[in-house]
């Protein structure tokens, strides 16, 4: 592993994250409009598929982009002390 934020599951078809695969469990077939004997599907490209495939994580699961840590990063520390009041 490379020291980042590990792998995740994602859309064989069109890279979406994990978020957005759908697992299909046995008896959930209602959902099973789209190849029915797949066992994941993917709501961002409607595409059914038997197993994700997996790669980097680009950004931290647990963040929404906007949180308090990011913005710190993207600061100029001399923004972030000293300086008068
Ligand atoms: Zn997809």
């Amino acid at each position: 592993m490379k020291g980042g934020f590990g792998v995740t599951n994602c859309c064989p078809h069109c890279d979406a994250a994990a978020s957005a695969l759908y697992k299909r469990t046995p008896g959930s077939e209602a959902n099973r409009t789209v190849d029915p004997d797949k066992d994941w599907f993917c709501r961002d490209c409607g595409t059914a598929f038997d197993d994700p495939d997996e790669r980097e994580r680009r950004t931290p699961a647990n963040t929404g982009g906007g949180d308090l840590a990011s913005k710190l990063e993207s600061m100029d520390p001399a923004d972030l002390g000293g300086g008068e009041a």
